[in-house]
């Protein structure tokens, strides 16, 4: 996880165990009930990428313990995403396997979910299933949006042979974060996840 621009804490799971600790497999060990319930969360996959972890999306913010429950953070990619529901029931019910009864999932909506999240291995895992990565997500702040007229956007790259001479099939894909492509150079068609 180096040299990927991105968000705060983006990929990262952090927290400490805190007050009494979470029961579960591993507790007894100080840490080590939070840090199971970690490394659970860790391996939850997205509803709409499955070949990504919610980790491996940046979408998975925080675990941490307080008062015996496993609290969840989760920042959801899209806003309006259908997928949260089925995120958040995955969260529950993976971590009630695990042995910790006490799950509550957090929506964390500040700041947005950018694609830049996405960890460099979420980014391998995408161009291996056949999608192409998203780019750098458009700048996004307070003041002007600066006009670049007659720019052309990056061309979304060939995730089979690397080619640039692609084209947008259409704006959609299977779901509404992806896009459709096809390729000039080996004629294959693609998804892409947008930039956002
Ligand atoms: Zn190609």
């Amino acid at each position: 996880m180096t040299g990927q621009a991105t968000g705060p804490a983006a990929g990262r799971i952090t927290g400490r165990a805190a007050g009494r600790p979470v029961t579960g497999r591993g507790a007894g060990v100080p840490g080590s009930g939070i840090a199971a319930a970690r490394a659970v969360a860790g391996t939850v996959t997205d509803p709409e990428l499955p070949m990504l972890t919610l980790a491996d999306l940046g979408v998975l913010r925080e675990v941490r313990e307080a008062d015996g429950t496993v609290i969840v953070s989760v920042t959801p990619t899209y806003l309006g995403c259908p997928a949260l529901g089925a995120m958040r029931d995955d969260l529950v019910a993976a971590l009630h396997r695990a042995g910790f009864p006490r799950v509550e999932v957090r929506t964390v909506l500040a700041p947005a979910w950018s694609s830049d999240w996405i960890t460099p291995d979420g980014r391998r895992k995408l161009a291996e299933a056949g999608i192409a990565p998203p780019g750098p997500a458009p700048r996004r702040g307070p003041g002007p949006v600066p006009l670049a007229l007659g720019a052309k956007p990056t061309p979304v790259r060939c995730p089979r042979c690397g080619s640039a001479q692609t084209r947008l099939l259409s704006a959609f894909g299977a779901t509404a974060c992806r896009s459709l492509h096809r390729c000039g150079a080996c004629q294959e068609p693609f998804e892409h996840v947008k930039e956002a």
